[in-house]
């Protein structure tokens, strides 16, 4: 029987990445364990966690728009609960200034500490609560959603990272690089399975040094070997794969996996030597396209990926040039491009040579322009073939059509029955944009 303390409801809005959808998951879970139901309705809900996110900072103006807003809703509802969480909080010497900017918020959490959200629900009964622990502490990390019937999941393999690109915020908000245990990932995996879950991404800041802390010996690739073979699980994604760790074993395993999808996410983030290096990438354009080459010969349909940063301090016209020739070189089926932005604490944020907003803007354009062209190709080349589409529900810019994804991550969008919604359906291709196939059942 649901009593009323059920009937509360919470909106847990993320933004940023993946892991940031997955911490904003955990945190609705715990809230559920407090009587709180999940809701998209702002206006009525007597909880509102928002989980942030600080690596550009167009991001953090838009969060701290939104904070604003909720100032309104908190005067009309004094009970409602405002949660602020996650990347941004976590910040050195963030939260002060957050506090005094938004103190209509009741609970404030790093990064570090999202699983001691119920106790800080419980103490935030009495008064404002802010917390916020400087490292983590692993065992309480690793809390597996019991999440039910969803078709698809993230599933962290690990945390933080190690790499201290320069443009970076990440490492200093999430901490170094620490692995799961294999056993509780899989746990976690035949937990999913077992509630309907068909597809899962396994999430780390950069997934191909997974294992490196961890003893016995055990890396990405015996990792993707054991949760191939897991019953019942039809699709395996992960991301991120940074270029230095992609080794030649790995591209092996991901080719001859049956369940492992063709598509790797591979950010370059730019195309000339002299920038890579100043990123502190720790791989050069050659050693990039190498990589490229070696997907391409183990498989040949992949569909690769890439994020790409244009104006990061000491970019020239002709670096640019060769991060637009790269692109070309490579044919990626989709490309995150952002503008360089400047994160306080990061070494890139101490470089002179700071690129003029115009020229970032300007550059951006060309880049978006020339990706655009690039996707539209790489899925008119689709067209004709049959792909296998797992179904995800109906489209959203065509509720009549269902939509999915291919394999290789491409949307497909379809007319079809609804009863399909959950299956693995075969598609054939007749139509393309930059962003979306169109294409017809063919069974
Ligand atoms: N660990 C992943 C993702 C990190 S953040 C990786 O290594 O690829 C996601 C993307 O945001 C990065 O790949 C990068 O392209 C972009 N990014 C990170 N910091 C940035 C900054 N200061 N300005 C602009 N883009 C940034
Ligand atoms: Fe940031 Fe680089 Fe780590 Fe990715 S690999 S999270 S870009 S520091």
């Amino acid at each position: 029987m649901p009593t009323a303390k059920s009937e509360k409801k919470v909106v847990t809005l993320a933004y940023g990445c993946q892991m940031s959808e997955r911490d904003a998951d955990t945190l609705t879970e715990i809230s559920g364990q407090k009587g709180y139901i999940p809701s998209q309705d702002l206006e009525h809900a007597d909880l509102i966690i928002i989980n942030t996110c600080c690596v550009r900072e167009s991001a953090e103006n838009k969060i701290l728009g939104k904070i604003g807003e909720l100032k309104r809703l908190k005067a009309i509802n004094p009970q409602l609960k405002i949660a602020i969480s996650g990347c941004m909080v976590q910040q050195p010497g963030a939260l002060e200034r957050l506090r005094k900017r938004a103190p209509h918020v009741d609970i404030w959490a790093g990064t570090h500490n999202i699983h001691e959200f119920q106790r800080l629900l419980d103490e935030s009964d009495e008064r404002k609560v802010a917390e916020v622990w400087e490292k983590p502490k692993e065992t309480l990390e690793s809390v597996p959603l019991a999440e039910k019937g969803k078709l698809k999941a993230f599933v962290n393999i690990s945390y933080g990272c190690d790499n201290f690109c320069t443009y970076c915020i990440v490492p200093h908000v999430r901490g170094r690089e620490r692995s799961r245990q294999p056993q509780d990932i899989i746990e976690e995996i035949n937990a999913l399975v077992k509630t309907g879950c068909r597809e899962v991404t396994l999430l780390g800041q950069n997934v191909n040094s997974y294992g490196h802390d961890l003893q016995p010996p055990y890396d990405f690739a015996d990792l993707l070997k054991n949760v191939d073979s897991i019953p019942g699980l039809w699709r395996v994604r992960f991301m991120t794969s940074h270029p230095k760790d992609l080794s030649d074993k790995l591209i092996e395993v991901i080719a001859a996996g049956q369940h492992l999808c063709e598509h790797i996410h591979l950010p370059c983030q730019a195309g000339s030597n002299d920038i890579l290096l100043r990123m502190n990438r720790k791989y050069t354009r050659e050693y990039y396209l190498s990589r490229i080459a070696e997907i391409k010969k183990q498989i040949p349909q992949a569909s690769i990926t890439t994020d790409i940063i244009v104006g990061f301090p000491g970019e020239t016209e002709e670096d640019f040039e060769q991060t637009l020739t790269l692109i070309r070189q490579v044919t990626y089926s989709q490309a995150f491009t952002f503008m360089y932005s400047k994160r306080s604490g990061t070494a890139a944020a101490q470089m002179e040579e700071q690129v003029p907003l115009d020229i970032k803007k300007r550059r951006l354009q060309q880049l978006i322009n020339l990706q655009n062209a690039q996707s539209l190709a790489w899925r008119q080349k689709m067209i004709g073939h049959t792909y296998e589409v797992l179904v995800e529900g109906p489209s959203k810019a065509n509720p009549d059509r269902l939509t999915g994804r291919t394999r290789g991550n491409e949307l497909v969008v379809f007319p079809g029955e609804s009863r399909l919604i959950g299956t693995l359906v075969q598609v054939i291709i007749q139509d393309a944009s930059s962003w979306t196939l169109y294409g017809e059942l063919t069974e």
